[in-house]
Parts: structure tokens; sequence; C-alpha cells
């Protein structure tokens, strides 16, 4: 290694020393490792390789670097990234778990593997078809993910031949070559770095021996020349600046030369640029000699090496000096994200992979922003959901604070639509939240003069999300949504309260395909009770009911107007509605997916994935159900979605007005009359206190 620049080098002839190299790892690539850690390394600590970025020299005072970009760490196999300012090099990353195990790594015996496989691409020839393998490149790290830090050390392996190198001679090429010849090399080098193909080899041959042309040929082209007895220059990319020393590139090269073309003494050339032009002042010729080493040709010889960056020859492991990436100048919404994430890509590690990118980028709608909707909310943000639309017709009242988590007492009468909107984005700065404050269209209830908006306006926001949660607090209002969840296909996640029970499930696939166009014979001819895979149906919310949805709200005492729950059991159900999306998200059948029963089927990687379940704290129950798509049910059934697809908000004005429309549609009627069928309630054994009221 160079000494420092004060120190005048020795007369020559003189030991051969080199201008070190040093690593430009980038804060970008810090971004990408600490990514990649979290999203797909997890607790993998294997070798993998990366690619860093090599140039000459192109500064008068200042010597290059080998870059570390984001590209770096794309898999060579698919990395193509490279050009006459980026001559890709082949690298190792050991990115360890922790900082002892980082501490605790052998670098002696880790730089030695790397100067093996140095030596092991000189012997088989493999340096002639990749030049770039001389610069190979290793780094150890660690990435210290809760406190924005990479901590690393780079090393650049250096053979070491038992007898030294002499330097002979070094000059500007400037001054040893004629004018003519200077001005011909100069050519020669301006097409071998204007080329694709050539100027990413980093290292090439120098045919001097014509009188008129140099001709620059690549090393795998040396078979068919050598012998001739032509006038030879080695040339390499120096990424040094200095006039008195070459740069780093030059003992490997030797090495190969010394060891793959038996030399005992060659002339270089230091290549180094200014702007993007050869700059043959800067760049120097020079010759060296060096004794052939004994005993490297065996295959398990181990060479000596030196090539930590920033030690010198005799430093102590202890000295080594770590550096540091410090990622905390991320911009901070970022590392906002990243630290709500990092539990998710946590999981991830040991557990099961988040599908993040495809809860990031579907958007919910949440129909009902009381408790079930302040808590399923918030628990679709900590599961990675970054848009959500929020639809309510009420106002936040006194009683509401306590309930439903996300108000407080300055929110006393405002819509909820509007109040819940800052506190999702306190909670959640990325998160995309759009509110809608308007009644769910619902049969029986008083029509008002916007219900036909409404229906329109929520036909769209339907159609327009990738799932729908059903937390509105009555029964019949979620009529409307389950039938355009059932006509468009959509998931649906359902999630009901009784007084110390809850009930949460998933809506089956809708009875066929969506009508597009004109074409609704088509659409109506294919509705079936089985979904697209050929599997019978999953029920929705109303497959169990053999009534129409009409007020049930009007005739009822407070106590069960007012749905009175034990406190805790809409937290409960929630986090059983968002776990449900999550593994219904993450099964490969999506909406399609079978329903699981505890203890009968095996789990996926997620868990179960059942259609219903029912709990009870009174007795700690929890129970996971299935239930079929039934025939007659007044809003999944192909009777009804045939009718909305037929006669659309005709049909669905018709039934608000005259709920009981539904059950001679369905032939419930029919089925009343054939049999004293009342209202099959959730928990047979509920009385009316406890039949499942909605919030
Ligand atoms: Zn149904």
């Amino acid at each position: 290694m160079a000494p420092k620049a004060e120190v005048r080098p020795r007369p020559l002839p003189r030991p051969l020393m080199v201008e070190a190299i040093t690593s430009c790892v980038e804060t970008p690539f810090g971004e990408a490792l600490r990514l990649l850690k979290l999203d797909v390394l997890g607790t993998d600590d294997s070798p993998i390789p990366i690619t860093g970025y090599y140039t000459p020299c192109t500064h008068p005072k200042v010597s290059g670097s080998l870059r570390l970009s984001p590209e770096s760490l794309v898999p060579p196999s698919a990395n193509s990234f490279g050009s006459r300012n980026y001559c890709p090099v082949p690298g190792t990353l050991i990115n360890t778990n922790n900082i002892r195990g980082f501490q605790n790594l052998d670098v002696e015996y880790l730089l030695r593997e790397e100067a093996k496989k140095i030596l092991h691409d000189i012997m088989s020839g493999k340096i002639e078809e990749g030049p770039s393998l001389l610069l190979r490149f290793l780094v150890i790290s660690f990435a210290d993910l809760k406190n924005w830090k990479i901590y690393y050390s780079v090393a650049f392996p250096s053979l070491v031949f038992k007898s030294e190198m002499t330097l002979l001679s070094l000059r500007s090429a400037s001054l040893v070559l004629s004018q003519e010849k200077a001005k011909s090399l100069s050519k020669s080098l301006k097409e071998w770095r204007s080329s694709n193909e050539t100027t990413v080899l980093p290292f090439f041959w120098v045919d001097m021996s014509s009188d008129s042309s140099i001709v620059i040929r690549q090393l795998k082209d040396w078979k068919d020349c050598q012998d001739s007895g032509q006038k030879l220059l080695f040339g390499f990319y120096d990424n040094g600046y200095r006039q008195d020393y070459p740069g780093w590139a030059l003992r490997n090269y030797i090495a190969f030369l010394s060891l793959r073309w038996k030399m005992e003494k060659v002339q270089f050339l230091c290549y180094r640029e200014r702007g993007s032009e050869p700059d043959l002042e800067k760049s120097l010729i020079g010759e060296a000699s060096f004794p052939p080493p004994h005993g490297w040709d065996d295959s398990d010889y181990v060479p000596a090496a030196i090539g930590w960056e920033g030690e010198k020859p005799g430093d102590g492991r202890k000295e080594k000096k770590l550096k540091e990436i410090n990622l905390e100048s991320m911009s901070p919404e970022r590392r906002d994200e990243e630290h709500q994430l990092l539990h998710l890509k946590l999981m991830g590690w040991r557990q099961f992979p988040v599908d993040l990118k495809k809860l990031s980028s579907f958007r919910c709608l949440l129909l009902g922003a009381g408790t079930l909707g302040c808590e399923v909310s918030r628990l679709l943000m900590t599961w990675g959901v970054r848009k959500l639309t929020v639809v309510d017709g009420g106002h936040v009242s006194m009683s509401d604070v306590l309930k439903q988590s996300l108000y407080v007492d300055k929110d006393c009468g405002v819509p909820r639509a509007t109040a819940i909107v800052p506190h999702l984005k306190e909670r959640c700065p990325a998160v995309d939240v759009e509110a809608i404050q308007m009644e769910i269209p619902t049969p029986g209830n008083p029509v008002s003069t916007s219900v036909l908006d409404d229906c329109e306006r929520l036909q769209t926001l339907v159609a327009s999300s990738n799932v729908v949660f059903l937390l509105t607090d009555t029964w019949e209002s979620r009529w409307f949504p389950t039938l355009l969840c059932a006509n468009e296909n959509k998931m649906a996640i359902t999630a009901a309260l009784g007084y110390d029970s809850y009930f949460a499930m998933r809506h089956g696939a809708g009875p066929g395909t969506v009508a597009e166009g004109s074409d609704m014979v088509a659409a109506m001819s294919k509705l079936s009770a089985e979904d697209v895979l050929g599997r019978q149906r999953l029920g929705c919310y109303f497959c169990n009911d053999v009534i129409a949805p009409v007020d049930s709200v009007s005739n009822r005492t407070l106590d069960q107007q007012c749905t009175v729950t034990r406190p805790g059991l809409a937290s409960i159900a929630s986090g059983h509605a968002a776990d449900l999306f999550t593994r219904l998200l993450n099964h490969p059948d999506g909406i399609h997916a079978p329903g699981d029963i505890a203890g009968t089927n095996s789990e996926g990687p997620s868990g179960l994935l059942p259609h219903q379940i029912r709990g009870s704290v009174s007795q700690y129950n929890l129970l996971t159900l299935m239930g079929y798509s039934s025939s007659s049910c007044i809003a999944c059934s192909n009777a009804v979605v045939r009718e909305y697809r037929s006669r659309g908000l005709d049909f669905v004005m018709q039934v608000i007005n005259e709920p009981t429309y539904l059950e001679d549609l369905t032939g419930l009627t029919e089925l009343m009359k054939s049999a004293d069928y009342s209202r099959v309630e959730w928990v047979d054994e509920a009385d009316d206190d406890e039949e499942f009221a909605d919030m």
C-alpha cells in the first residue's frame, strides 16, 4: 500500500507499492440493504453475490473508488446494469444478524477465502473471460434495523507473493510515447471505452508492434497473439491519481501475468481519464519484475492476502475501524412508514410472509365507523392496509367516546365520517383515507330523498374497492352491500356483536360473472350455486335468514336499540374480522377458498381460514363454522342477483319500500307457509336480548 503523500518514494528500482483502493458506499445502498434484510433475507446470513462498480480515475487530485449502489444488490444473474462509468465487479456480501456476529467474523480467514477464489480464477483461465474477477471484493455488514444504521467493512483481496515485486520504471505515458504513438494509443483507448462490449473490461493488453497503429486487445485474445515478439503494454483501469504510484489493481494483474502467463517482467499502462477522455499525461507507463512464485499451482494452496480497507500490513484485527451508514437522513415520512411496517416484515422472518404489497394496494371499504369501524380500521392499518374508505351516516356522541376507540370528546357532535379521518392519519401518516357521510340504503327504513343517490354511490364505492367490511349497527343495513358484493364477486367480511357473544365471517363468492356491457343474458345464464372453481359457494351473512330485512330497531326497547354488549367484545370481533381478511388475502384461492373447520383441516402458513367464527365470552367458547350459500338467500341467491342484474336500482328501491317482496322472490313466503319457520338466530340458545346486534 502506498505511504502517505508527504513521504517521497525511494529512487528506482524499488519495491512495488501501489495506491490503495477505497469503497464508496452510497446511502441508497444502505437503504436497499436494509430492505433486503427486512423483506428477503430475514434471518439468513449466508453470503450473497453482489456487484460493485469500478472506473478509472477521472479526477486530477482524488482517487477513484469502488461504488456500491442499490443496483449492487440486484442478483448478478438479473443485473444488466453496467456502463463506462459503472464497470461491474463481482463481490460477496456477508450480512450478519447482530453486532456480535459481525464482530466475531474471522476476517483474516474470510479474506484468504476470497483470495483463494481469485487464485482459482487465475489458474482455471476464468480471468481471460472475465477480467473483472481480478477485482473481486468482500463486504461484511450488520444492518441495525432499529437504529437506522449499517455497519460495514470492505476488503479488496490482493494476493501476496513471498518475494517482492520490483518497480523498475514509472513515468507519465505522454513522456514515454512519441507524439504519434500517444495519438494512436489515445484513439484506440477511446474506441475501447466507447464500445459497450469492451468498456466494462478493466484489464486489457496493448499491442504496439505496428509502427502506424496501436491496437487494444482483450485478455481472451492472448493465445492467438502471443510469441509473436510484439511490443506489449498490459493495461488496466487505474483508480489512483498519483504520479508516483500505480493503483491497487496492478497487484492482482501482475499475479495473473506471473501465475497464468508465466511472465517475470512486464511493461504496464495505468489508464486514467479526464472527463471522459483518455488522459495520457496522468496515465502512467511503467515496468515491473517479479520472481516466479512456487507452489501456487497446488489446488489446495491458500495464498497470503491483504486488502481490508483502511488496514495497513501488520494491523491487528482490534484496530479495524467499522464504517457506518446513517440512514436517519431518509425522509421522515419513509422512516415513519418503515417503523410502522417493521413488525409485519419481522413476521415474515420466521412466521409467514405478509404480502405487504397486496395489503397496501387493496382499497378496503368500511361500512360503519362506530365501535367496530374504529377497531377494524385501526387493525387494518396495523396489518399494512393503506387505502381505506369509511362510510358512516352518524355523529359522534358522548357515549361513543369510550366505546369507539378513535374518538375524543372534542369530536362530539361531529359526523363520524369527518371525525375519523384525522385520527386515522395521526396514527398512520401514510394512510390514504376517504370518508363519506352517508346512510346505507336499508330495506324498511323511511325513504329519504337522497336514497337513490346513496344507492348509486354505494354501487360505485363497492365496485371500486377490493374488500368490503360490513360493520353497520343494524342487520338490515347490510343487505344492499351484501347483494352488491355477491353481484361483484367482491370479498366481504362481516363482524357482529351480541351481548356477550360475537361473530365474524367472510362471505362466499358471488353466484357468477359480473354483467359486462349489454350481455345481460350471458351473465344471467352463468349464475350458479358453485363458484368459478366448481366448488359449492359459501354463504353470506343472510344465508341463514328466512325473513326479509325490515326495520329491526324502531320497535325495540332502549337496551336493544343501543346494542348493549360487554366491553371488549368489539375488540375481539374486530380482531377476528381483520385477521380473517388477511388470511383470505394470503390464500391462493382468495374468495373461493373453502371454509376450514378447526380440528378437521390442516393449517396453512397463516393458520386456518374458517368461513365463520362464533365466540362467547361468558363461556369462553370459540367455534369455527361453515355454511353453504342458500338457494333462497335474500342477498346472494341466484334469484336475487338475477333480479338485480335485470332491474338494477328499480329492484333495490322496490325492496327498500316493500321488503317482503324479497320473501316472494326467493320462495321464502312459500317456505314459511309450508313449515312454521321463524328467523334462525346466529346463536340458537340466544334469547331476544342476546340476538346479534350489529355495531
Ligand atoms: Zn346469502
